[in-house]
Formats: structure tokens, C-alpha cells, sequence
């Protein structure tokens, strides 16, 4: 699936998790935990910088291979590979922690590992491992490709997913889903900040509805969009995907959502 939809279900993570906390947490502790959820959402993905332009002039000699090959590849460090697992996310996670406490107490702002983790970056964590292993799970239901599915269960040497129930990019529906679940939390999140009243129930039902409605959209698509190895009918595939949306969203939201996403500069 594309980054921004990734990004954006971390995002949406986040939100879940800071109305699931207990009321009063410091707006701080709150936006980390968004940034996180983001960050979290996107992480994976950090292995498809072998497809940059510039990855051979710059990384090439430290490599027997191509990035186009390392890209393609099942080497753990190729596209959907190690940094497409659950161990590589909690890595991240525990690694960030320890470095942002690395610098706080530098400035003497905290005594002791344990008691950052304790009160601050615990929720940053699991949101971070949450959001990441979304992405896997989106990840599994887009075509197998060259890879068979991500390596989740790293260093197990086993890929899981490559279903093919969706393509690789223009999942629109999916998009406003997650995005309408975030605002909903955002909503929620506003109105126990005034109302200084807080419960966990709305947020859990808009992430079980959240869940139900995008599990119902990938079985509901009614092209197969599985290959495995590298695709010849990439831009029919492709054409065919986008016919799939006009039919779900409707003219007038479709051609909104494509207006949006000629403008991105990349693939959405
Ligand atoms: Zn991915």
C-alpha cells in the first residue's frame, strides 16, 4: 500500500491509543505519541530507499548488487524484507526511546532509563509497534510480486501475505476510512479536553468499525490483482484499480481523490 496511507493509519493509531490513556496526560506526551504513531506507520518502508536514483552512486560500494536488485531481492535487507517485521519495529521503537533519553539526560532532565520508559515512553512504544505492524498487515493483502508477501516474523525466513486483494497504490477508499476514523478520534479527543470527561468505549467502537469496514472493502474487490515475480500487465493493472475506485466512491469523490493524488509526488 502507498506511504501516505500508511502514514496516516499510524497516525490513526496514535489517536486511538492518547484517548485510550488516562485523562490529563501532558499535550507533550500526546503529540509524541502521534508523532510516533506516524513514524511507526511509515517505518517499514525504510527499506525501499534501494530504489532511490541516487542509491548506487552514494551506498553502491558497499553492495554486490544493484538497488534495483537489492530492491527486488529476498536479501534481509531488500524491499519487504527484515525492516518489513515485528522485531525491526520493536527495535526502532526501543532504540528511538533510549536516544530521545540519551539526550534528555543530557540536559539533566531525566535520572534513570527505567523511569523515562515508565512515564513517558511506553505508550510512544507500543504505538510505534502498533503502527507498524499495520503496515505489515496492509502490506499482506497487496500482490506477492518478486518477494512472496513481508518477512513479519523476522529472522524467521518465512513471507506472509502477497494475497493480492488489492494494488499496490490508489486504495482511496481505504485512505478515507482511516482518515475518518483519525478525525473522529481527533473529535473525541477535543471534547473530553473540554468536557474533562473521559471514556475509552467511543474510540475502541470507531476503530472496531474502522477495521470492519476496510476488512469488507479488500474482500470486496472484484478484480484479483495477485502476480507473483516481476508484473507484464502493470498498467492495465493499474488502470483497472482506479475503474475499482470510480465504481466504490462514485464520479464526484473519485475524481476529487485523483485531482489529489496528480498533485502528490508520489504514489498514492
Ligand atoms: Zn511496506
Amino acid at each position: 500500500m502507498d506511504i501516505l496511507t500508511h502514514t496516516v493509519t499510524g497516525l490513526t493509531i496514535g489517536s486511538i491509543v492518547v484517548n485510550l490513556l488516562p485523562s490529563h496526560q501532558p499535550v507533550k506526551k500526546n503529540l509524541s505519541v502521534l508523532l510516533f504513531g506516524m513514524l511507526g506507520g511509515a517505518f517499514p518502508d525504510i527499506d525501499a530507499v534501494s530504489l532511490w536514483s541516487g542509491f548506487d552512486a552514494h551506498f553502491g560500494k558497499w553492495f554486490a548488487h544493484s538497488g534495483k536488485e537489492i530492491y527486488s531481492g529476498q536479501w534481509w535487507y531488500s524491499h519487504h524484507g527484515f525492516f518489513h517485521s515485528v522485531v525491526a519495529a520493536a527495535l526502532a521503537g526501543f532504540l528511538s526511546g533510549w536516544l530521545i533519553y540519551a539526550v534528555r539526560r543530557l540536559f539533566r532532565r531525566e535520572k534513570t532509563f527505567y523511569n523515562f520508559w515508565k512515564t513517558y515512553h511506553c505508550p510512544v512504544f507500543y504505538t510505534f509497534v502498533l503502527a507498524a505492524f499495520a503496515h505489515l498487515v496492509c502490506d499482506c493483502v497487496t500482490p506477492a510480486s518478486t518477494w512472496g508477501g513481508v518477512r513479519m516474523w523476522a529472522p524467521l525466513p518465512v513471507y506472509i501475505g502477497g494475497w493480492g486483494n488489492v494494488w499496490w497504490w490508489n486504495n482511496y477508499d481505504i485512505f478515507l476510512i482511516v482518515t475518518g476514523c483519525f478525525l473522529l478520534n481527533l473529535i473525541w479527543m477535543g471534547a473530553c479536553a473540554l468536557s474533562k470527561r473521559h471514556t475509552a468505549t467511543l474510540p475502541l467502537i470507531f476503530a472496531f468499525t474502522a477495521f470492519v469496514f476496510i476488512s469488507v472493502q479488500v474482500h470486496n474487490r472484484q478484480i484479483d490483482y495477485a502476480y507473483e515475480g516481476a508484473a507484464t500487465n502493470y498498467q492495465q493493472m493499474e488502470k483497472s484499480s482506479k475503474k475499482e475506485q470510480e465504481r466504490i466512491l462514485g464520479k464526484t469523490i473519485y475524481r476529487c481523490m485523483e485531482k489529489f493524488d496528480r498533485r502528490l509526488p508520489f504514489y498514492f
